[in-house]
C-alpha cells in the first residue's frame, strides 16, 4: 500500500467554480417595466418609476430570464456580468 499522493484529495474538484451573476440597470433605462416583468426575481420598479436590481446576485434559475430581459431592454439599459 503507499502513501496518499499529495494533491489529490482537496474535497472540491476544480471544475465546480461558482459563478455570480450580477445585473446592472443603467441611467439609460426610462421605466417601461418590461424587464421586471420578465425577470421579477431580479427587476423591480422603484418610486422613480425606473428599473432597479433588487439582489446581489442573480438567484440560481433567474440566469436565463435576467439575460432575456437585458436583451429585450428597448433602450439596452441592463448589464450583465458573470
Ligand atoms: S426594460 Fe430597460 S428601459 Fe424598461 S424598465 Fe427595464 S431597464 Fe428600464
Amino acid at each position: 500500500m503507499s502513501p496518499n499522493a499529495e494533491g489529490i484529495t482537496t474535497g472540491k474538484s476544480p471544475g465546480e467554480r461558482k459563478v455570480t451573476m450580477k445585473a446592472l440597470v443603467n441611467d439609460k433605462c426610462e421605466g417601461s417595466g418590461l424587464c421586471a416583468d420578465t425577470c421579477p426575481d431580479v427587476f423591480e420598479m422603484n418610486d422613480s418609476g425606473k428599473a432597479a436590481v433588487k439582489v446581489d446576485a442573480v438567484p440560481e434559475g433567474s440566469e436565463a430570464s435576467c439575460r432575456q430581459a437585458a436583451t429585450e431592454c428597448p433602450l439596452q439599459a441592463i448589464e450583465v456580468r458573470e
